[in-house]
């Protein structure tokens, strides 16, 4: 598969999270990603991720320094760069990372804006209010009042490409750039499967039912908490209607139109070559019809 945040992603090294030792150890020649309250990350001129050891701006390992992972015996950590004091040329956002970094980059740069997005919305327990002071390397917060403890959450999402045999389902919101179409995505409710996720939000979307699917793949989505599920699926050949609280248009597009947009050819414009929604149109457009 072809698709950002997937491949190369370091050994996350569960084990020594509760290994202050080994962290310790690691951290004066560890990678360090500096990520700013927007989730752009610290970069130079270039635009290529900013070269900082963990020795570079702390001589102990900081207590909200997040443990990544390691790669090869390189440990890797994200901060908030508001946390340190050091100067970048440039940030870049995690969309331009995805399509200009090495691999092995982008892909920790999603793990660490996923990460550090959960601890800054989860300073405080849902449950009475205390604040969370971080363990386990900064992967578990747990209350300083009632001690329950709060795990990095993620939202799981649908994306779905629905043929009816011949055409593929595209839909489009009302905010997007004029001409662009995308496969349609809808989040999990709580006691849901995924099969029911994904019949219940191409119905509710456009009115179309699906009678099966499969799923083929998944992307990490840190924008800012999403997985999305990446599934195909049957349909019969209903009208396409659009719910207009979320898309402002829903249609067919036949394999000849999906082939000039992917050639770029054409007024209609499909998602970035980064996403699983695009890959999603790709496998449809060259499987057999
Ligand atoms: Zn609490």
């Amino acid at each position: 598969m072809s698709f950002a945040f997937v491949d190369a992603p370091l050994d996350r090294a569960e084990h020594l999270r509760n290994d202050p030792t080994a962290l310790a150890a690691l951290w004066p020649q560890a990678r360090l990603l500096l990520l700013d309250a927007e989730g752009l990350a610290l970069a130079d001129a270039q635009d290529a991720l900013l070269e900082v050891r963990g020795g570079e701006v702390a001589a102990a390992l900081p207590s909200d320094a997040v443990f990544l992972g390691l790669d090869g015996g390189r440990g890797w950590f994200v901060m908030p760069a508001e946390a340190v004091d050091l100067q970048a040329p440039r940030r870049i956002a995690l969309r331009a990372a995805a399509a200009a970094w090495p691999v092995r980059e982008a892909t920790a740069f999603a793990q660490a804006r996923a990460v550090l997005h959960w601890r800054s919305r989860h300073r405080y327990c849902g449950a009475c209010g205390g604040g969370l002071a971080f363990e386990r390397a900064g992967w578990l917060g747990r209350c300083a009042r009632c001690s329950i403890e709060h795990y990095p959450r993620t939202d799981p999402a649908v994306i779905v490409s629905v043929s009816d045999g011949a055409r593929l389902l595209l839909g489009r919101e009302a905010s997007w750039p004029a001409g662009r179409w995308s496969v349609l995505a809808g989040f999990v409710e709580p006691g849901e499967t995924l099969e029911q996720t994904v019949m219940r939000e191409v119905f509710e979307e456009s009115a179309v039912r699906v009678t099966a699917c499969r799923y083929l793949g998944s992307q990490p989505w840190p924008f800012p908490s999403s997985l999305m599920l990446g599934f195909e699926a049957d349909a019969g050949p209903d009208e396409p209607v659009p719910n207009t609280d979320e898309l402002e248009a829903v249609r067919w597009f036949s394999r000849e139109e999906i082939g000039a947009a992917l050639r770029g050819e054409g007024e209609v414009q499909l998602s970035p070559p980064v996403s699983i929604s695009r890959w999603l149109i790709e496998h449809w457009y060259s499987g057999p019809h």
